[in-house]
């Protein structure tokens, strides 16, 4: 540099910054003058919140104007080179914010991989399975590392101190990109990366390639070993790692032959860890050809595509939607368009994934839930360099996608697209029609039960709709039993919980080497024990809800907190050892049934039996390949599975659907048994259903038993429009929680006067929900009926919100915790 500087006078430069907190608005920081250059929309920053955080935050403005009242501090540093999100992205973050009242820095840290969000708070460790040479490190990142070797983890505050720079952020980015480090939570978890067996030279070879000459000597007497070696250093020419597969491949060698070698100090064997975003290894095949009805559909989805932007595909189960959306995301690629597929769980689906990956190969990235947080911004990555196709769960919606053209919502009634906790409680569904609409891309809503909303939404022409009523191959639909258990118990013929006609069909199914499903909804009615002198039963200590029996642990569980204890003896309250099951669940059924047809080989699928998604592809590959007759399971065997040779399929009880204190018990009754009864015969036969029920005389177990969507619909539309339920108003549902129910009860007192000051009549609570205690904490709920007008829903929401700030600046209040969700489930 020369002798002189030159300060070119500029106007204050500041930027707006989301930080990944619940915080009500982006925050200004005032930028150095050595930074202005480089700041822009999308880049993170390394900023000072509070006396001693510090986040990363992400820009979504730059500007000139100071904001007023209030000394802004400056930006430490810049973290990334290339903005991380788009423009579309932060649209879409602000629509969610504004309809279901959060802040952006909740979503910000829904939408952001946790590699992504670097905070004071964040703990590093090396990896593990880090195996290049610290040699090959940058300084800074070879004292970090360094540093990692002799204590297990460093926080962020400590790395400062190490490199003794202001700004960290973007050497930790580095790090973990190359995967020196970790986050501490991956490590927490019990992450098992995804490894492959990998062999490399060992020294003094690797380094010094001259003597090579000396390995070889020493395999003179061995002529796979030295061909093993040859293969090696070819391989070495083309690849950055090499597999042991890949030299078995090449030459006559297994592993006895490596090992062999690095007995001798040739070869070195290791693990490497790969992304599971890898290639697709085996070969795609063509889509099979398409049906008549499937042509049709695809010609009338373009036609209706052309005029709007949300068409409903209404096929029955085993139509073949899938092949429909096939077709379409074929077409939206060769316009060089991306496609996202939503799907309602992703642990759930690995029919749908195998499917589509055959096809598509290495085109399709799956989101799921068993990425770690180096792979979610692999991920994040690849969307970013335009990966063509994307299937998830409604978290993928806030990958950055550039180029959206075509989204499928697969399953589009299922509940599971609804966000619960945490913050922002969104609806993927809903979300992914705003998201399409800012890249003009279309949806395509897939179905063989639609949603009450969607199916409103067609009825107002708002969607367009094609239907698939006819099966795949001209099978028919199942033929569907309703059995009347309040007969077979006069008849006696009830045996436990099976019908004299279940057993029946269950032991003619077996006979003719077909399989069965049967189906039993835990929630609510799982069994319980009570005692039978006092009627005490077991409740979890933490919740209002009655503990589960688990047999198999020999455990009384909580499925709200996951507290669980030990079967007492003798009953608790009176000291009576008469206490008995009440009650079914999927466990018991499996058991029982075991009783009844003993040769059948049973086996069940539900939250306890899935805890791993291993276990859950093993259930599914066992029922395929006919391990199992007979699997017993809870909603998790109504999604989206497709067999072969299920004959029969059974609902257990109708009743237990219907009961639930709902307005959409119904619609989801509905959807639930034809969800389920869409399992029997799919493929070669006309399956059959049998569904039991002591109040057979409900409508919707006449419109599921013939079939009649359109009863059902009409039916549903007219009872929600005379009892103000939605689709004809919006819900907001709040609820507060505390520990103290006192001063839950005066909160919610406060909280309600301000409601109502400003609402009125719209307002209904505090009302204790029908769980009224989880985790420790009491709730009470509010339920607001808005009419569908735009003002009139945002000048509600904006009171919602002002409302909870206004009640927790009154005295005491402050710890009370408030959840608002817009359009609950
Ligand atoms: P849905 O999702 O509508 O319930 P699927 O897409 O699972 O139906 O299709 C049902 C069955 O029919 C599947 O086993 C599928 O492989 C088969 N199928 C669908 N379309 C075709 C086709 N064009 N050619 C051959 N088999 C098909
Ligand atoms: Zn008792
Ligand atoms: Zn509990």
């Amino acid at each position: 540099m020369s002798e002189a500087t030159y300060h070119i006078p500029v106007t204050e430069t500041f930027v707006n910054v989301i930080l990944p907190l619940a915080t009500p608005k982006p925050y200004t920081y005032h930028v150095p003058e050595e930074l202005i250059p480089e700041v822009k929309f999308g880049l993170r920053v390394e900023v000072q919140f509070g006396k001693q955080k510090r986040y990363s935050g992400l820009i979504i403005e730059v500007h000139q104007n100071a904001p007023e009242g209030h000394r802004t501090k400056p930006i430490i540093g810049i973290v990334d080179d290339a903005p991380l999100i788009n423009e579309r992205q932060l649209k879409l973050w602000n629509w969610l914010a504004g309809y279901y009242g959060c802040t952006l820095g909740e979503i910000m840290h829904a939408a952001l991989p946790a590699n992504l969000k670097l905070a004071s708070e964040t703990i590093l460790s090396l990896s593990p399975l880090y195996d290049g040479d610290f040699v090959h490190l940058e300084d800074k990142e070879y004292l970090i590392a360094e540093a990692l070797t002799i204590q297990d983890e460093l926080s962020i505050e400590e790395v400062r101190d190490i490199i003794g720079t202001k700004t960290v952020y973007p050497l930790i980015r580095a790090m973990l990109e190359k995967r020196i480090i970790y986050l501490k939570e991956d490590i927490k978890e019990k992450y098992k990366p995804k490894s492959v067996a990998c062999v490399k030279l060992a020294e003094p070879y690797a380094s010094d390639r001259k003597q090579l000459n000396a390995a070889f000597d020493k395999l003179t007497r061995s002529e796979r070993q030295t061909e093993a070696l040859m293969a090696y250093i070819q391989l070495e020419k083309q690849q950055d790692y090499i597999r042991r597969q890949d030299i078995y491949k090449k030459v006559n060698a297994d592993s006895s032959v490596l090992k062999a070698m690095e007995k001798k100090g040739v070869f070195e064997l290791y693990d490497r860890e790969v992304s599971r975003l890898g290639s697709y290894e085996e070969e795609t095949v063509d889509a099979a050809e398409l049906s008549e009805q499937q042509s049709d559909a695809i010609e009338r989805s373009k036609t209706l595509f052309e005029k709007q932007d949300v068409v409903l595909l209404h096929g029955v189960t085993g139509s073949g939607k899938t092949r429909v959306y096939v077709e379409l995301i074929r077409e939206a690629l060769e316009r060089g368009e991306q496609v996202l597929y939503l799907l309602p769980e992703i642990a759930l689906t690995t029919q749908i994934t195998d499917r589509l990956q055959q096809i598509f190969g290495d085109d399709i990235a799956v989101y799921h839930s068993r990425l770690n947080n180096n792979e979610r911004v692999e991920m994040w990555n690849a969307v970013l360099q335009d990966k063509p196709i994307v299937l998830g769960a409604r978290s993928a919606l806030f990958l950055p996608f550039s180029n959206l053209g075509l989204i499928v919502v697969d399953e589009e009634h299922d509940r599971s697209y609804k966000q619960h906790d945490p913050s922002p409680r969104y609806n993927g569904r809903d979300a992914a029609i705003v998201l399409a609409q800012l890249h003009g891309a279309k949806v395509l809503l897939g179905t063989a039960t639609p949603s009450v909303e969607t199916y409103h939404n067609v009825l107002k022409k708002k969607y367009g709709l094609v239907a698939m009523p006819e099966r795949f191959g001209g099978i028919q639909m199942p033929e569907i039993l309703v059995v009347d258990l309040k007969n077979e118990q006069k008849k006696r013929q009830l045996q436990s919980h099976f019908s004299s006609v279940l057993i029946a069909e269950l032991k003619g199914a077996l006979e003719r080497g077909e399989q069965a499903i049967l189906f039993q909804n835990r929630r609510g009615f799982s069994p319980t024990y009570r005692c039978s002198t006092c009627g005490w039963h077991a409740e979890c200590v933490h919740c209002d809800v009655s503990l589960t029996y688990h047999k198999y642990f020999k455990q009384l569980k909580c499925h709200y907190c996951g507290y669980q204890t030990a079967l007492p003896k003798n009953c608790p309250a009176c000291g009576s050892t008469g206490l008995i099951l009440k009650g079914f669940g999927t466990e018991k059924i499996e058991d029982e049934l075991k009783i009844y047809l003993p040769t059948a080989k049973i086996a069940r699928m539900d939250f306890d039996t899935v805890r791993s998604k291993h276990a859950h592809a093993q259930i599914i590959n066992d029922f395929e390949e006919k391990r199992i007759d007979i699997l017993v399971g809870t909603q998790m065997v109504t999604k989206g599975l497709d067999f072969e040779n299920v004959g029969i399929v059974g609902v257990l009880s109708a009743d237990q659907l219907l009961q639930f204190p709902d307005f959409r018990a119904s619609e989801r009754a509905f959807q639930l048994m034809v969800q389920v009864s869409g399992r029997a015969g799919r493929k070669h036969k006309r399956g059959k259903v049998i569904i039991q029920a002591f109040n057979t005389a409900s409508p919707v177990l006449k419109e599921v038993f013939q079939n009649d969507f359109p009863t059902f619909i009409n039916r549903e539309l007219r009872e929600r429009n005379d009892f103000l339920y939605p689709p004809f108003v919006r819900l907001i549902r709040i609820t507060l929680k505390h520990k103290k129910p006192e001063l839950l009860n005066d909160a919610a007192k406060l909280y309600a006067k301000l409601l109502k000051t400003a609402l009125g009549s719209w307002v209904i609570g505090p009302a204790v929900p029908y769980i009224s205690r989880v985790r420790g904490y009491y709730l009470l709920d509010f339920l607001i009926k808005l009419e569908r007008d735009a003002k009139k829903i945002r000048f509600a929401k904006d009171t919602v919100l002002n409302s909870i700030d206004e009640m927790q600046r009154a005295e005491g209040f402050s710890g009370v915790r408030v959840n608002v969700d817009v359009d609950p489930f």
